[in-house]
């Protein structure tokens, strides 16, 4: 269904992230043919293999939460960190930034979901820690926008309102800490919920399952 949500995304503006955690490396080339350069992947080991693996060209983006011990690996050449979700790793990611000579943009994880495995900042403890401000110091991290994920639930209302939260959040933290335009992006919406997420104000969805799920018209011919 790569094509469809292509169409789907672009029509609307919205940047669309192919997540390839899983999928074997034909099936990657299979939409990289297609276009498609960028891609992510939730874990760095995975990352650092498939990178390896596919054409220099792809930018890639790092979505599962990240251990500080591996910024290393994937300071040198990341795009975007999506998982930014705790002042230590804020301040690795600086410092790794700085050592590779390049500003990392990344942004900034935070709950909005009802299940506890969902990882991300409370907004009173991100709230807390801007104010205080001791991040100001880490120039080489480019804060760029919001990441969140809605709860595992056929709840639409409730995805909605998670949505609409992270939305609210992103204003805010654009109103009061991160002014200028390069704070832009709003990360949020996967295969099953991506065009909830669009409608409350994503700019960016994070893509895996149903862009690799055969839609029609593609794939074997019917005979006739
Ligand atoms: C796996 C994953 C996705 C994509 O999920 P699909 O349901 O396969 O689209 C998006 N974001 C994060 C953080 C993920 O871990």
């Amino acid at each position: 269904m790569y094509k469809e949500i292509l169409h789907y995304c672009s029509e609307r503006n919205v940047d669309l992230i192919v997540v390839s955690k899983m999928r074997t490396i034909d099936e990657i080339l299979h939409i990289y043919h297609q276009g498609q350069r960028r891609f992510a992947e939730n874990r760095v080991q995975n990352l650092m293999e498939r990178k390896e693996a596919l054409p220099k060209d792809i930018e890639w983006h790092l979505i599962g939460s990240l251990q500080s011990n591996k910024v290393k690996y994937i300071a040198p050449f990341i795009s975007l960190i999506h998982s930014l979700d705790d002042p230590d790793l804020w301040k690795e990611i600086d410092k790794q930034a700085k050592k590779n000579n390049r500003i990392i943009p990344c942004l900034l994880q935070i709950k909005v979901a009802q299940e506890e495995t969902k990882s991300g900042f409370e907004w009173n403890e991100l709230v807390h820690l801007l104010k205080a401000g001791e991040w100001k110091k880490y120039s080489s991290v480019a804060i760029s926008g919001v990441m969140g994920m809605a709860s595992l639930t056929d709840d639409l209302l409730q995805i909605r309102s998670e949505f609409m939260q992270l939305k609210k959040y992103f204003d805010e933290l654009h109103r009061e800490f991160f002014k200028d335009n390069s704070f832009n992006t709003l990360s949020m919406g996967m295969s099953g919920d991506y065009k909830i997420a669009i409608d409350c104000g994503a700019t960016m969805v994070r893509v895996g399952s149903a862009v690799f799920e055969v839609g029609q018209g593609e794939g074997i011919k019917k005979p006739i």
